[in-house]
């Protein structure tokens, strides 16, 4: 493990390497220690632990734009950004001020609201396979109702997933690939039984596999980005709609990272394909908890009411996260895109400028807005067994190196670096400094 610097803090507990923050009001270590004692393992999603980089968390007191405060008072720039969900940035005006309105009018009813009507709107408009939409309350609500409606609606079991795709905690999909080339899945977990993963195929990525007349859904991260971003080869994404459609599966684009990312109409726009279901999370809440399905009405009308395959959800559609949603995808328009990708672009060659200058061997790879780390050198990863070839044990001198230097990267060598509207020029020009030290400390932490 990399001590963040030389100071310790002891409790009751242990000792723990510490932040170097001087005198704070409260102290990190103190509040996680407390949380770990009430929470297991201290966090409600467990990369949030920082076991993959060692040491032990900051404890976010608030966070405005590109910054996020600790409890110590210390403030960080935040390349997480709720892992994009937040991608105007913390605590933005039009957020706060759409979050307060929906919160005098009722926080949640039981019933049909106008502001789930609004959203469903809002992503059919801006992604045309999605003639209608399903709101639900988490990414991985998303991705397992997906599963269940290609299923229902196909008749058929199996579903074929990619090797480092991630589609939330969703039974059927945590699934873990065997050394074979197309292997049934094993539990990629404790606590799914063999029969869960039974049908499901796990190949690997950047391969159209060859389907047959069982699989009832492909679904795909149209660009992993959780793997670090691994970019769609050229006729991979196309490949995979022809192979669905001449075996009569559907084809499920997990956009919970891409959608209203990459561009008003996601990985599905920039890529020309159509999905028959579409995922979403994240960005659609504007920070708040939320995902949606959405595709052809002859497929989403086979949920329940109209149809057969059950889906329900008592905050579903929720008043808060569909007006903070709505503000979000009003101001995410074409323009703001356009500047994302600018942004991104700059931070990429920041970044790489900072690593290379000091001697650190590091790639960012960028994918429209999506921001990627790799740390090799060689051909970028274009699969999971490529991207694992990434020295995990630098990620973790140069995320330590970030801490040092107020630069918070996302706690895991697989995570996408989330730029927002809050990385203006000026912001960027302090991660190049930060970015470079923290480097140099990770050079140096290395040996
Ligand atoms: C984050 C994520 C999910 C899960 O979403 P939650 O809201 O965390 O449940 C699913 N798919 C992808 C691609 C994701 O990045």
């Amino acid at each position: 493990m990399i001590a963040l610097c030389d100071e310790q803090r002891c409790t009751a507990a242990g000792c723990v390497p510490t932040l170097c923050t001087g005198a704070g009001l409260a102290s990190n270590v103190e509040v996680f220690d407390r949380s770990c004692r009430a929470i297991p393992g201290g966090v409600n999603s467990s990369i949030r632990a920082f076991k993959a980089v060692g040491g032990s968390p900051y404890v976010v007191a608030r966070a405005q734009g590109p910054y996020v405060w600790d409890v110590e008072g210390t403030r960080y720039i935040d390349l997480v950004q709720s892992y994009g969900a937040v991608i105007l940035g913390h605590a933005h005006p039009a957020i706060t001020a759409a979050v307060a309105a929906a919160a005098a009018d009722g926080t949640s009813f039981g019933a049909p609201t106008p502001r789930e009507m609004k959203l469903a709107e809002a992503i059919g408009e801006r992604v045309p396979s999605c003639e209608r939409v399903r709101l639900m309350n988490s990414g991985t609500e998303a991705t397992s109702t997906a599963v269940r409606l290609a299923r229902g609606v196909t008749g058929r079991d199996v579903i074929v997933t990619f090797n480092g795709n991630f589609h939330g905690a969703t039974d059927a999909l945590l699934a873990a690939g065997g050394s074979g080339v197309a292997t049934l899945g094993l539990p990629g977990t404790a606590g799914i039984p063999n029969a869960t993963v039974a049908n499901t195929m796990v190949v690997p990525y950047n391969v159209v596999p060859q389907l047959d007349e069982r699989v009832a859904a492909v679904i795909v991260e149209p660009v992993a980005a959780n793997m670090g971003v691994v970019a769609p080869a050229p006729g991979f994404l196309a490949g995979l709609r022809a192979e669905c459609d001449r075996v009569g599966a559907l084809l499920i684009f997990d956009e919970v990272i891409t959608g209203f990312r990459l561009g008003t109409g996601g990985a599905q726009a920039k890529y020309d394909i159509r999905a028959d279901i579409t995922c979403f999370g994240k960005v659609i809440g504007g920070g708040l908890p939320i995902g949606a399905i959405g595709g052809a009405a002859a497929v989403m009308e086979e949920l329940t009411p109209l149809g057969k395959v059950f889906q329900s959800g008592t905050l579903a559609g929720n008043p808060i996260a569909t007006a903070a949603g709505l503000a979000a995808l009003d101001l995410l328009t074409d323009d703001v895109y356009m500047e994302l990708l600018a942004r991104t672009r700059r931070l990429a060659g920041v970044l790489r400028d900072a690593c290379s200058s000091a001697g650190l061997v590091a790639q960012f790879p960028v994918v429209g807005t999506l921001l990627g780390m790799y740390l090799g050198d060689g051909d970028l990863p274009t699969n999971f067994d490529e991207a694992k070839t990434t020295d995990e044990a630098a990620f973790a001198a140069l995320f330590q190196g970030g801490l040092r230097e107020r630069l918070a990267f996302a706690p895991g060598a697989y995570e996408a670096i989330f730029v927002g509207l809050g990385h203006d020029d000026a912001v960027i020009d302090e991660i190049a400094v930060a970015a470079h030290a923290a480097a140099v400390h990770a050079v140096a932490a290395l040996g």
